[in-house]
């Protein structure tokens, strides 16, 4: 799915997750799609990779 430039994917919840960058040192940079809601709260763990969404 695109929207403009931008790709995004929904999750299970859906809801619209853009991509964000992870920080850790194992993948510095590496860009993913998430759950945007708290972890408490509504999150359905929705989690991909960017480079490996392509593949979908
Ligand atoms: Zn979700």
């Amino acid at each position: 799915m695109f929207n403009g430039d931008v790709r995004v994917l929904e999750c299970w919840c859906p809801i619209i997750c853009g991509a964000r960058k992870s920080n850790t040192i194992k993948n510095r940079e590496r860009p993913f799609y998430a759950c945007p809601l708290p972890k408490d709260d509504e999150n359905c763990e929705f989690f991909v990779w960017v480079d490996e969404a392509e593949e979908l």
